[in-house]
């Protein structure tokens, strides 16, 4: 994978403001980044552990509202470890389904996060629902979803013997994981490589300052900040 661009914003200096801390805060060398991540799910922490993962001296920080990780979405979701079926073939969604697939598994076996490649079905229950069970297939294919097969009714039941359908596409990849925990290693790995968080810090606006050359991110309530 390519290196994260981060040209245009690593040259400006982030700060961190609570309203009724200005003065302190600005003298707080350890509260100005390069780059402030907001959002303290997946997405963030990926984010914030891959640009520091790959930029040594950069100095990031992450700001979440709650008080730990992944309290919305991304620790309410299925928990399934998607082997990119569904996403429109050519697409950067489709692409990085798959590489995602793996680098998950390479991740939770590395971090002994518990996990299980269980497979899965999806079944058409019936005759009208075959054509759009071979369109999916197709696409599935297209997308480079791993050793994928069209099984019929008998073979539904020798992987799930509670499941009726008259065809399905077997999946064998695809899996479970608890996405929070991924969230929670991810956030030890952001921090074990020098990365600052700071939860109970909601957003509520940016402020730029130093003739546009820094930014300031300002909370609604007084936060303290390490
Ligand atoms: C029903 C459902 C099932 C799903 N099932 C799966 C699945 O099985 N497998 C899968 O891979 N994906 C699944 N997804 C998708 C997946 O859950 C999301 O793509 C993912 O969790 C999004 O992560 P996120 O970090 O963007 O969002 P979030 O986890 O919501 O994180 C955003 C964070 O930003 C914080 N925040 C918001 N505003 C501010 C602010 N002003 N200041 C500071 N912090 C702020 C929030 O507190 C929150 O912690 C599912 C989604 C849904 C809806």
């Amino acid at each position: 994978m390519k290196p994260v661009q981060i040209t245009t914003i690593k040259m400006k200096n982030f700060k961190l403001f609570s309203n009724s801390n200005k003065r302190l805060y600005s003298k707080c060398k350890t509260n100005s980044y390069d780059v402030l991540v907001v959002g303290g799910g997946i997405v963030g922490f990926a984010t914030a552990r891959a640009l520091i993962s790959r930029n040594k001296h950069l100095h990031v920080g992450l700001v979440e509202k709650e008080n730990r990780p992944s309290v919305h979405q991304s620790g309410h979701n299925s928990g399934v470890i998607h082997a990119g079926i569904y996403y429109k073939p050519g697409t950067m969604r489709a692409k990085m389904c798959i590489e995602g697939l793996y680098k998950t598994y390479e991740y939770c076996a590395k971090n002994n996060i518990p996990h299980k490649k269980c497979g899965k079905l999806i079944v058409a229950t019936n005759e009208s629902q075959i054509k759009s069970l071979n369109d999916l297939y197709e696409r599935g294919l297209e997308n480079g979803t791993p050793d994928i097969k069209l099984i019929n009714g008998n073979d539904i039941k020798t992987i799930e013997p509670y499941c009726n359908g008259v065809r399905a596409i077997h999946s064998p990849h695809t899996g479970i994981v608890d996405w929070a925990v991924v969230t929670k290693h991810y956030a030890a790995d952001f921090v074990n490589l020098g990365g600052q968080i700071t939860y109970n810090f909601k957003v509520k606006s940016f402020e730029e300052y130093k003739h546009n050359r820094a930014l300031r991110i300002i909370s609604e309530k007084n936060v303290l900040l390490l």
